[in-house]
């Protein structure tokens, strides 16, 4: 438990500075950011997160956790709250290439009884009500617009405001960016990309109700790709995916009718089940983005989740990867806190483990999004995939769950 709660008061925030002492700020509240912060709570650090969305909102995602992001809810001891919100557990994959199907069970162990894919909505909030539970305090409806520097240039806090408008700073010793894909902390403190990958895919995505569906199902043919994954309150995520360049001349035109058209050219094995299935009134869309790494850690600053690394969503992996990069930085920002790690130090524990484990699969996410491939070469790519999540499970489940207290907590 913290050594000191956290209670930033209205009038401390309304007099423009957040008096109380904090030792890290992370900013936003999703996989990385609320993960990150109940780790660190738990270690028994001060932590303040702050959040610009609301409690419990949704954002773009199809939902799928892997082996390694179920793990990690199992270890924090969250993964029961996901399962009994009704969650449903997927216990089979199915693979369909071409005309052919390979179904694949999923082995239960103790720790992953199944897969999941929680709605957004229900995991983000579980994560961000254990972060609290453990003694964070997290503020939603709170916009972060700087990242404060001292005059050597070290980070020591950040400049917000909240949801009607007024304005703070609150100080830290470390800021922890777990503000996404486009994160202002990355950009504020100048984080460099380490590596790039040049694909991305193009997806249209929505929830569909009273579709049947076996488990997860991904579908794959040359040039497109589609995957049925079942959530909360019998609701099944399909999405499709294609090469931006169609995208933008064939799809974009029409959403809908193009959505549709990929499904049945992807998965026309399913056109029974689709037309028996409601789709979705609301169909959202993601462009594609090419992948990155950046720096991790700097003087003061660290990134968790697509702030720090980012991949194409072909994999449906950056969740699983968002909660195992959670506890490999809430380890290290104990360690530098408590004086065990210089900054140097921590760069390398956190960002070294971070992209051992993520290059092969960043690798072979990229060549999957660039569609550069026929369906034999696919079945290589898919195997390589699934050899490039061994080694996270193995080193995460070789970890005692969580990270060692602080050593003044
Ligand atoms: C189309 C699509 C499908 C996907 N499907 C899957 C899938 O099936 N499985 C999977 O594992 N992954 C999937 N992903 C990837 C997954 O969504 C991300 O990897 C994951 O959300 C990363 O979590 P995060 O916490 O790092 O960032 P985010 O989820 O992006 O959260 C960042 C948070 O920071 C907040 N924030 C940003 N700026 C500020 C600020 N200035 N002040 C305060 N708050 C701020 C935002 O409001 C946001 O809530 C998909 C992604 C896309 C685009």
């Amino acid at each position: 438990m913290p050594s000191t709660p956290s209670t930033a008061t209205q009038s401390d925030l309304s007099s423009g500075r957040d008096t109380t002492r904090h030792d890290v700020i992370v900013v936003g509240a999703r996989c990385a950011g609320a993960a990150t912060a109940l780790l660190l709570a738990r270690a028994g650090l001060r932590v303040l997160v702050l959040e610009r969305a609301s409690h419990g909102s949704d954002t773009g995602s199809t939902l799928a956790l892997m082996r390694a992001g179920v793990l990690q809810l199992s270890r924090w001891g969250v993964l029961d709250a996901i399962i009994a919100a009704g969650t449903p557990p997927v216990t089979t994959t199915v693979f369909r290439y071409g005309d052919d199907a390979v179904t694949v069970p999923i082995r239960p162990t103790t720790a992953v009884p199944a897969l999941f894919a929680p709605r957004r909505t229900l995991l983000d909030g579980v994560l961000a009500d254990a972060a609290s539970a453990a003694g964070a305090q997290v503020r939603f409806g709170v916009t972060v617009t700087a990242v404060v520097h001292d005059p050597t240039g070290r980070v020591v806090g950040v400049s917000a405001h909240d949801e009607r408008g007024r304005l703070f700073d609150a100080r830290a010793p470390i800021v922890v960016g777990a503000d996404g894909r486009t994160s202002l902390v990355a950009r504020q403190v100048g984080a460099p990309d380490t590596a790039r990958y040049p694909h991305a895919a193009s997806y249209m995505y929505g929830l569909w109700s009273d579709l049947e569906v076996e488990g997860y199902e991904w579908c794959y043919r040359p040039g497109a790709a589609a995957g049925l994954i079942p959530t909360n309150d019998g609701q099944v995520a399909v999405f499709a995916a294609t090469t931006p360049r169609r995208f933008r001349r064939d799809i974009r035109p029409d959403l809908h009718a193009g959505y549709r058209r990929l499904l049945d050219e992807v998965a026309p094995d399913l056109a029974d089940r689709f037309a028996v299935g409601h789709p979705p009134e609301r169909l959202r869309s993601f462009p594609g983005f090419g992948g990155h790494l950046r720096q991790a850690w700097g003087p003061g600053w660290a990134l968790a989740g697509d702030a720090g690394y980012f991949k194409d969503p072909i994999t449906a992996h950056g969740m699983s990867d968002a909660l195992r990069d959670a506890e490999l930085l809430a380890e290290a920002v104990v360690g530098r806190l408590s004086g065990d790690l210089d900054d140097s130090d921590a760069r390398t524990a956190y960002e070294g483990e971070r992209d051992r484990l993520s290059r092969g699969l960043l690798a072979t996410t990229d060549t999957i999004a660039s569609f550069h491939w026929d369906v034999p070469e696919l079945q290589v790519l898919l195997r390589r995939l699934s050899d490039d999540m061994r080694p996270e499970v193995d080193a995460l489940s070789a970890r005692a769950p969580g990270v060692p207290q602080h050593p003044a907590a």
